[in-house]
């Protein structure tokens, strides 16, 4: 194999990452395949790091996501009642029109 398992220890975070170089993510693959010290290592670290970071940002994101739907609710629902109060007075004030016309005529 030729590269210590020290150095594929350094560059197990950034292969994890994806930010490692092609020939560096050659050489960790190849000592991956060949150690299985530094392959545990590999997939420990990849259980702990990632997956840590993925449940983060999907709680944020929901938190976000509720926040966001709670003002929504909030707004949606100020805009209903005046929605249904406009709407009220406008059909009852023509309404009204319409009695007090047709109840002049009427008369
Ligand atoms: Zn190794």
């Amino acid at each position: 194999m030729g590269i210590s398992c020290k150095i594929i220890e350094d560059l197990l975070p950034l292969y994890i990452d994806g930010v490692c170089s092609e020939e560096s993510k050659e050489v960790v693959e190849e000592h991956l395949s060949e150690c299985s010290r530094c392959e545990d290592m590999f997939r420990h670290m990849k259980s702990t790091c990632l997956p840590k970071q993925d449940v983060d940002v999907n709680l944020n994101e929901a938190e976000a996501l509720r926040d966001l739907s709670k003002k929504w609710n909030r707004k949606l629902l100020g805009a209903m009642i005046k929605g249904v109060i406009s709407t009220l007075l406008l059909v009852g004030g023509m309404l009204l029109i319409i009695y007090i016309f047709v109840g002049f005529k009427g008369a």
